[in-house]
């Protein structure tokens, strides 16, 4: 099979479907690709991102957590139970 011109559903842009991942793709039983390799990765990049768990140490109590920001160094970084209390015990002050 030669080369196919598709359109990306995403960006619309134009990308070569190239006739060696049409094999891979088949192979695996695969639909074909329905976005360009841009988006693809852009979106593969997306989902590994999201679940992103960075390890702390409290500096309040020394419990383990984890948190989905990158903490920043030198900052002090607090517990999930440490944040809520610190964060009510500004509301209410
Ligand atoms: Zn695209
Ligand atoms: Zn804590």
């Amino acid at each position: 099979m030669p080369d196919l011109e598709m359109s990306c559903m995403q960006c619309k842009d134009v990308f070569l479907y190239t006739e060696k991942e049409q094999g891979i793709f088949y192979q695996r039983n695969m639909m074909p690709p329905q976005r360009c390799p841009k988006c693809r990765s852009k979106k593969a990049a997306a989902s590994a991102n999201a679940p992103a768990r960075f390890d702390i140490v409290c500096d309040h109590c020394g419990k383990h957590d984890h948190v989905p920001f990158q903490p920043k160094v030198g900052r002090s970084v607090l517990c999930k139970d440490c944040h809520q209390a610190n964060k009510s015990r500004v509301r209410f002050a």
